[in-house]
């Protein structure tokens, strides 16, 4: 590096067609992403040099900008190249890579009307960082069912990304209090939906079951469910009780910001012998192991760096 270039080394942005240093990635006050919570994201993750289902975050990232009625005015091809650009501008071979768009800033001061704004895309690529810590991950994370239930997916469709986390932030505070390590929500009829960044499932005999309500379609909920039949388990999506969370042989918990994440208690409950049980432990040993031998990778190319 010069003494002049930019310095890539903590991560690599883009903000509507300028690549920066993650510390100038900034966006105004007046946009709507940030007085309304008008903006939706992707965060998919590289290990080793190599996205992991970079198509499938590219499509749902797709199905939250079609949800919110945004429109960047990037094709998928350019957020493509923008995605492998700001990785390989960092350097770095284990990165979040988000990809986000906000409503902008309305082009006639005070406007209440959405369409008097211009949507921004904005992409950057940070080193990783595990939502649940790698040492609680060993032990078997402690979840609390958290008084505040998730907000109405009638208000806020669960399956479109969104950083509107009142509810999981209430919640976390809660579980924090009370020494769990994180919360997991239940809707008002009761139902179990998912945690702040993370999908739940729950293992009872040979079925691993995920909520089908109240829930982001995780794409490492997906990696899971895939792998589910290779490893002689029935994948199932359904509604999931308190009571069956309680009576479950295991509980885990899956995101792209830590794969699959075993727990050992919930609320009072205490599984196997508060440790990771055996299937989720066989599941996460799976999903990492697939990495290694370039499951669904798309490899990064960092010559672009000089491009
Ligand atoms: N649920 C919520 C609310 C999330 O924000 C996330 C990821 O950020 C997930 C679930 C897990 O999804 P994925 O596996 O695609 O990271």
């Amino acid at each position: 590096m010069s003494p002049s270039s930019p310095d890539y080394s903590k991560g690599a942005a883009y903000m509507n067609g300028i690549y920066v240093p993650i510390s100038e990635a900034k966006i105004p006050v007046g946009d709507w992403g940030f007085t309304h919570s008008d903006v939706t994201y992707d965060v998919v993750h590289v290990t080793d040099g190599g996205f992991f289902r970079l198509e499938d975050h590219l499509d749902r990232f797709h199905r939250s900008l079609e949800g919110y009625r945004l429109d960047p005015g990037v094709t998928r091809d350019e957020m493509r190249t923008i995605l492998g650009k700001v990785v390989a501008l960092s350097g770095l071979k284990d990165a979040f890579v988000a990809m986000v768009s906000t409503r902008g800033v309305p082009r006639v001061y005070g406007s209440r009307d959405p369409a008097d704004c211009d949507n921004t895309f904005i992409a950057y690529a940070v080193p990783w960082v595990d939502v649940i810590k790698p040492d609680v991950q060993e032990r078997g994370a402690h979840l609390l069912v958290a008084q505040v239930p998730r907000i109405s997916q009638n208000s806020l469709d669960p399956t479109l990304k969104n950083y509107m986390w009142r509810d999981f932030t209430r919640g976390m505070f809660e579980a924090k209090d009370k020494g769990f390590d994180t919360a997991i929500l239940l809707d008002s009829e009761g139902y179990l939906t998912e945690g702040a960044g993370f999908n739940v499932f729950i293992v009872k005999d040979n079925k691993v079951t995920t909520p089908d309500r109240g829930a982001l379609r995780g794409i490492t909920r997906l990696a899971v469910l895939d792998l589910c039949p290779e490893l002689g388990l029935e994948p199932v999506v359904g509604p999931i009780t308190f009571e069956d969370l309680m009576d479950a042989d295991e509980v885990f918990t899956t995101t792209t910001a830590g794969g699959v994440m075993p727990c050992a208690r919930v609320n009072e409950r205490i599984y196997g012998n508060d440790r990771p049980g055996p299937i989720s432990a066989k599941l996460k040993e799976t999903y990492w192991r697939k990495h290694k031998e370039g499951w669904h990778m798309t490899p990064v190319n960092y010559a672009d760096a000089d491009n």
